[in-house]
Formats: structure tokens, C-alpha cells, sequence
């Protein structure tokens, strides 16, 4: 048994606590939270700041860590993503270096589980030694609906190598502009089918709406650069979201990633057809691609869930949860730290299915265990607190 008490504990399901102990099993699982006055004191460890559980990074590219630094910033999306196209080709050895570096960066920094984008299998053996959970969704990008059960053939492929690694994995279409309706609605069926979550990237441009609306823009012209035939396509009329949504599954826990300019609209109207959505930010990748972030006071007063990713290190500095809370606080001040820490745990774990074990100090549960120096009952921004695992 380990009893440890700080200056505050933020169980999350429940109010922060002051004057309690973390009790934890020697494998770490959480026995119960008590009133300090009802241990004997001798046994209490004491640690100075905040107790949360591990951090749930819930959008992430491992497979692009070799591409740190290789990008300039603030370029907009469409040129960014011409960028990653044109320096997938690298020596695996040098991404499995990287991969390995960036699973340790995320251990560190308090990461207990991570929801992670594949297009390959590259990252498959790094996640099947288990130093962290990963659920892996195995992104589909086909655009041209004639091509939707090509790419449902990859990613069943995809999918049973994963198995073969005793890896999580479920489909996810890559973005609004880069699939069709028919290859969401597979994608999603096979999700259902295997009771598993899916994600999108949501909403990160203007050019995104343009497309969708009338055919224009960046899109148009990064399909032409890259020989996508758009023949096919016929403009909507209609944001991306709304264009594209009504062919998810409502039954399938969805991550929309990024939504760096949904609308209050965008946010009510998306909640009042689909009950499963978990709106993820990852505030220094759109800083770092689009030098802009969503409106995230305004959205939260609109949806039920948020969580919170890293993306890749090729539109980031770094793997850390907590930097990117305390870049969403840094921007909005008025967000309450136990907001961002919920996000931050509790419902990425939720999103990735994996609440029983993760996100909270519910007894029972073996969630992780992070320090955060310098958070009291009276301090609790974020801005110079440091991270230190404890479990
Ligand atoms: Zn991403």
C-alpha cells in the first residue's frame, strides 16, 4: 500500500479535495481517497503540490516523430500537408529512433494512454511492448468514392496486423476533404460493429468550408498539385461538418480533432444529431500550422465533451498534455484548471473506451498518478507548474 497526500487531490469525478490521502495498491490501483485525520501519519508519504491521474493524449501521430522540426511554421494546412506528403519516405530505422524517443518524451510528461493515428503498421511494434496504452485508429484517406473499398481493404489489412500485435485499433476517415461519404459510412459500420471509437480531422480551415461550399480554394488547388481527380465531387452548399456528419454512426464514440473554426452553430447543431462526440483540441498544432486557436470558452458552453491531443511532432515542440492545458489557459484565462485537467483525463479516456481503467481516482481503477509542483487550493493556475509522474 502507498498513502500519499499533497496539497490538493483532483480525483475528477468528484470536487478537488484538500486534507485527503490517495490510497494506492502496490500495482497502483487506486484503494480509496481518506480524510487525512484517519490515518496514521507515520505512513503517509507527502508530496508537495497537486495529485491528478495520468494524462490521455487523445490525438497523436506517432509514426511522424522523425519529422520534428523539419517544417516551417504557420504555413496554413493545405501547404503543411503537401509538406508531410513530399518526407514520408525515411529510413525506418531513423523512425523507429524517433518513435521510441517520442514514447519516452510522453512518459514523462505523464501520458498514461494515447489515442494515435496510423497509416501504416510502423509504429505496430513500439506499441505492442506496452509501456503505454494506445488505441490506434488506422486512418483511411480516399477521396474519389470509387476508391472507398480499396481503402476499406487496406485498412481491414491494417487491422489484423494490428490484432496480430495485440494492438487496439479501429477505422478513422482522415479528414473532411480527403474522404467520401460512402468510405465514412464503412468505416463507421466497422467501428460499430466492433464496438470501437473513430476520429476525423474537423474543421481546421476556412479552405475546408470553402471546399465544401463551392468547390474552391486551397483544396482545389492541393489536389491539383497532388493528381486527385475531383470529377466526382459536387460542392454541398454546406459547411464540412454538416456536409459530412449525418454519415457517422451516432452509436460510435467519435474524436472530431481540432475544430480550430467551428461555430457556436457548428457545435449545437453537431451535438443535437450525433450524442457520441468528443471535441479535441490540440492548441499548439493549430498554433503551430494556422497560428490560430478555436474559441474554446465559447465552445465548451455548447458541447458535452472535450479532450485534449498533442499531434505529431511535426506540427509540435513536444508530447505533453499539460503544455497544451496550459496553452489553452495561457490564451483564455478564465478556463478553471479542473476543467482542462477533466478534459485532459477523465474524458479522453472516454473517448478512447478505456474510463474503466483510466482518467479518474475511482477505487479500482489504475489511472496513473502525476505531480503538479506548485498547485494549491488557492493557486491552481497552471501557468508554472511542472509535471512528475508518481505512478
Ligand atoms: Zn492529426
Amino acid at each position: 500500500m502507498r498513502k500519499i497526500a499533497a496539497d490538493i487531490i483532483f480525483p475528477i469525478h468528484t470536487q478537488p479535495l484538500t486534507n485527503h490521502v490517495l490510497v494506492l495498491e502496490d500495482d497502483g490501483t487506486v484503494a480509496d481517497i481518506l480524510p487525512i485525520t484517519e490515518l496514521d501519519n507515520a505512513s503517509i508519504e507527502k508530496v508537495s503540490g497537486a495529485l491528478v491521474p495520468g494524462f490521455v493524449n487523445a490525438h497523436c501521430h506517432l509514426e511522424l516523430s522523425h519529422l520534428k522540426s523539419k517544417f516551417p511554421e504557420k504555413t496554413g494546412l493545405p501547404q503543411f500537408l503537401s509538406l508531410v506528403t513530399q518526407q514520408r519516405n525515411v529510413p525506418i530505422e531513423i523512425i523507429n529512433e524517433a518513435m521510441e524517443m517520442a514514447e519516452k518524451e510522453m512518459i514523462t510528461n505523464g501520458i498514461v494512454a494515447v489515442g494515435d493515428i496510423s497509416n501504416n503498421s510502423n509504429s505496430f511494434y513500439v506499441k505492442a511492448k506496452r509501456n503505454l496504452y494506445y488505441h490506434t485508429f488506422i486512418e483511411l484517406i480516399a477521396f474519389d468514392p470509387a476508391r472507398a473499398n480499396g481503402a476499406m481493404q487496406n485498412g481491414e489489412q491494417l487491422l489484423s496486423e494490428a490484432r496480430g500485435y495485440g494492438i487496439h485499433a479501429s477505422l478513422a476517415p482522415h479528414a473532411t476533404y480527403s474522404v467520401s461519404p460512402d468510405l465514412i459510412k464503412s468505416i463507421n459500420a466497422s467501428c460499430y460493429a466492433n464496438g470501437k471509437p473513430t476520429s476525423i480531422h474537423m474543421l481546421e480551415s476556412n479552405d475546408e468550408n470553402e471546399f465544401y461550399i463551392q468547390a474552391s480554394g486551397l483544396y482545389r488547388k492541393l489536389y491539383r498539385e497532388l493528381g486527385v481527380d475531383i470529377k466526382h465531387f459536387n460542392p454541398t452548399g454546406k459547411t464540412a461538418l454538416e456536409s459530412l456528419l449525418p454519415y457517422f454512426n451516432k452509436e460510435v464514440p467519435t474524436l472530431l480533432v481540432h475544430n480550430t473554426i467551428a461555430t457556436s452553430w457548428d457545435a449545437e447543431w453537431a451535438e443535437d444529431i450525433h450524442p457520441n462526440l468528443f471535441w479535441c483540441f490540440c492548441p499548439k498544432a493549430n498554433l503551430f500550422i494556422e497560428d490560430r486557436l478555436p474559441d474554446i470558452p465559447m465552445l465548451m458552453q455548447h458541447v458535452q465533451y472535450i479532450a485534449v491531443g498533442t499531434d505529431s511532432l511535426a506540427s509540435n515542440h513536444g508530447l505533453s498534455v499539460l503544455t497544451e492545458i496550459q496553452t489553452i489557459q495561457h490564451q483564455f484565462p478564465e478556463l478553471p484548471t479542473s476543467d482542462l485537467l477533466r478534459w485532459a483525463t477523465q474524458y479522453g479516456a472516454k473517448a478512447l473506451g478505456i474510463n474503466n481503467q483510466y482518467g479518474t481516482f475511482e477505487k479500482g481503477k489504475k489511472p496513473g498518478v502525476n505531480v503538479l509542483t506548485g498547485i494549491t487550493s488557492t493557486q491552481t493556475n497552471l501557468a508554472d507548474t511542472v509535471i512528475s509522474r508518481l505512478v
